[in-house]
């Protein structure tokens, strides 16, 4: 068999007039016009507990989308219970049967269900008709698609044999079950997660993040559609440590699959530390943590591709992205230019419900977020160091709105350069010419992160220097271009340092880990 070769699905314009803006509306108001309950799956049945949470839209308090039942030890137990049963099928299946559901529920993404699920994520985590497209629409397709033919291509990775042996290498699913814990900002990430392992025949245990619970139940249902078999992927939402204790205490651990904050996955990686002698094996460790993604300009740089990758990096979805551009390294020969062409740009943006199609902005997810960021700018405020010189309000009247902020910091080691913010924050710190070199060294040491940093340049050959001077910062490293919107196949995503194990989303690296390998000598 061969499966069939991928290709980046388009991302679609929303332009007014097409079908797609006018599908996303009806979707929009449809998941609007009612309020749904959402059980835990377990061994493809549903299971309510009554211990009730809700899921209110970001940009208006008003509106509840949902209550979902929450998970304790005994339902996490009961899902292990369900994924062990289901891998003894699953796991025996042909690579190419488990491939086919994915290619499935690409396709009915790529069709009935994408402004489905793009509504869903609009709603629950405030994100624009762009942010959604690329995210719960494109990315989830590249990620159904391209992780088959990764497996594929995996599969065709056999070893010689000489004349008298037949020498194979088979790629068996992990002995036991894989626990995969999701973040609120990408519906992608939350596809991913227990989707990569599924494939490669484990079987999941799956804790949605309770913010982003809304599209996450979405993309359970695409799955069940497109026939994922019972007990594959078992839906387990909940308090972290109510689900994710009973799961890492578990014997049957084969895995953890992560994205989230680094001191939960730092815990949980301690946790498992002192868990090994319960287990059958050592767990594979997969995360991908925080970032202080950094854009470095190079004298040489253009000021305006400059100033456009600062704004998308920093700001598109609130700046929720583990990848965006949060602090910058500007020559103070280009700063008074790039500073008012960021300064324009940022008073051009648009914040507010994200139904508007000409919204650029919406909310920052709940509570926790709007509080911890207000708090980072009251220290920028407070700071003779700093000056706030866009944005800096917060205002939670009707939804969890923050400014697109930018801030001016003298002292390079200031908070706001090493912290991550997780929000629409960008700290600038203007560098003199003749100290390029030192202000090099600041970016590569300042953080210690390693996830994304983009650096812009048009000197040939400061390209290269740069590229190799700051070869330790981070696992996506973009020049002349933003720091943000890694696509599947395309740039293989995920950092190094405090930022994670850099196991490639999206790539034959990350499914690697997913398999035990048996070596076959067989002698004739
Ligand atoms: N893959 C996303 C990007 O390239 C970031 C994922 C994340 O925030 O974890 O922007």
């Amino acid at each position: 068999f061969r499966i069939p070769d991928p290709r980046n699905e388009p991302v679609l314009s929303y332009a007014p007039g097409t079908p797609e803006r006018a599908a996303l509306k009806a979707r929009l108001a449809e998941l609007s016009s009612r309020e749904i309950e959402i059980p835990l799956v377990i061994g493809g049945r549903e299971v309510r507990t009554g211990r009730i949470a809700e899921v209110r839209v970001p940009h208006r308090h008003g509106q509840r989308l949902a209550r979902f039942h929450q998970a304790g030890p005994a339902e996490v137990q009961a899902a292990i219970e369900a994924a062990l049963e289901a891998r003894k099928t699953w796991s025996a299946m042909p690579p190419h049967d488990r491939a086919a559901v994915l290619l499935k529920a690409a396709d009915l993404l790529a069709g009935p269900w994408r402004q489905t699920l793009n509504a869903a994520t609009m709603l629950g985590q405030s994100k624009t008709p762009y942010q959604a497209e690329i995210d719960s629409a494109c990315e989830i397709i590249d990620f159904w698609r391209w992780n088959p033919h990764f497996m594929e291509r995996m599969h065709h990775d056999q070893p010689v044999s000489p004349p008298g042996q037949w020498n194979r290498t088979e790629y068996r699913a992990l002995e036991g079950f894989v626990f995969a814990v999701t973040p609120f900002n990408f519906t992608s990430i939350a596809a991913n997660l227990p989707t990569a392992p599924a494939l490669m025949g484990n079987t999941v245990v799956w804790k949605p993040a309770s913010s982003a619970i809304y599209s996450a139940w979405h993309v359970m249902k695409v799955l069940e559609a497109a026939g994922l078999p019972p007990g594959v992927i078992n839906f387990v939402p909940g308090p972290g440590r109510a689900v994710g204790d009973p799961a890492l205490g578990s014997a049957d651990l084969a895995g953890l699959h992560f994205t989230g904050s680094t001191g939960v996955f730092q815990q949980m990686w301690r946790t498992i530390g002192e868990n090994l002698p319960r287990y059958h094996g050592y767990p594979r460790i997969v995360g991908e943590t925080g970032g202080k993604d950094f854009v470095f300009v190079h004298p040489s740089a253009d000021v305006d591709a400059s100033a456009t990758a600062l704004v998308r990096g920093a700001f598109e979805y609130q700046g929720q992205k583990c990848s965006a551009a949060s602090r910058a390294y500007v020559p103070e020969s280009l700063w008074p230019q790039l500073r008012e062409r960021l300064l324009g740009m940022v008073a051009e943006i648009k914040m507010g419900e994200v139904e508007d199609f000409t919204t650029f902005m919406g909310a920052v997810i709940d509570r926790g977020a709007f509080d911890s960021i207000r708090k980072h700018i009251g220290v920028a405020r407070a700071s003779s160091q700093a000056k706030i010189l866009a944005g800096g309000g917060c205002d939670d009247s009707k939804g969890f709105f923050v400014e697109p902020t930018v801030i001016e910091t003298v002292n390079p080691h200031f908070k706001l350069m090493e912290e991550e913010i997780f929000g629409p924050v960008l700290t600038v710190y203007v560098y003199a010419d003749i100290r390029l070199d030192e202000a090099l060294e600041l970016c590569s040491t300042t953080s210690p992160y390693g996830l994304t940093g983009a650096i812009f340049a048009r000197d040939r050959d400061a390209v290269a220097d740069l590229t190799r001077r700051l070869a330790d910062t981070a696992g996506n490293f973009y020049v002349n271009d933003k720091p943000t919107g890694a696509v599947v196949g395309q740039q293989p995503f995920g950092g190094a340092r405090a930022s994670g194990t850099n196991d490639k989303a999206g790539s034959i690296a990350n499914l690697y880990r997913w398999v035990s390998i048996r070596s076959i000598k067989e002698t004739f």
